[in-house]
């Protein structure tokens, strides 16, 4: 059996607040972590891929997953848009000897970290403040005027459930979040 079985890193924020950006450079150094590939019912960007990113799904697939109770957790993250972790997927990465990391919203990680209590590490990313958090959204041009409000409103709300987690990190300075957050994994993991 592996050494990280059951162990989960779950990395979540508001959306904008750099947990991407992070969850990339932790990626990139530790060989011992893999990205839990989330399943989602929102269309695919241009720059994503089906299987990488996420498990594009319509619907009505996912909601038969929901059914037959393949998600450790699953939320609307977005009005009719669907995202989750597959129970099948964190079981992929430990089949594998790796660590999964998540990049998950803040429900879903306060859900994960219910049924993992003793074995899972959650890391809340905070922007420096909600207008910072809506410039950066705004630079990234992902949004329509309608999504960027959607995501700004609920930001607001996400940071209030900042104490929920095991770590905070202030994404004032991405080097220094990612140093930090370096720091908290390797603990994690014993390396
Ligand atoms: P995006 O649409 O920008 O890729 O992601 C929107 C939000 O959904 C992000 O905050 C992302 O972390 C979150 N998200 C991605 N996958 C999952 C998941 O499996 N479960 C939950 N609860 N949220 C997710």
């Amino acid at each position: 059996m592996s050494s990280f079985q059951n162990k989960i890193i779950i990395i979540t924020a508001p959306s904008g607040a750099g947990k991407t950006s992070i969850t990339r450079y932790l990626l990139n150094k530790y060989p011992q972590l893999a990205f839990s590939i989330s399943a989602a019912t929102r269309s695919k960007r241009d720059y994503e891929t089906d299987g990488v990113d996420y498990y594009f799904l319509t619907a009505e697939d996912f909601k038969q997953k929901i059914q037959q109770g393949e998600f450790v957790e699953w939320e609307m993250v977005y009005e009719g848009k669907y995202y989750g972790t597959l129970k099948a997927e964190l079981q992929r990465i430990w089949d594998n000897h790796q660590c999964p990391l998540l990049d998950i919203d803040v429900k879903g990680a306060i859900h994960v970290q219910q049924q993992y209590p003793d074995t899972s590490l959650t890391i809340f990313i905070e922007p420096p403040s909600v207008a910072e958090l809506k410039r950066r959204l705004e630079s990234r041009g992902t949004e329509t005027a309608e999504s960027l409000q959607a995501r700004v409103n609920k930001a607001s709300y996400e940071i209030s459930f900042k104490d929920h987690f095991n770590k905070n990190i202030i994404n004032d300075n991405l080097e220094k979040a990612c140093a930090e957050a370096d720091e908290i994994v390797r603990e994690f993991l014993g390396l």
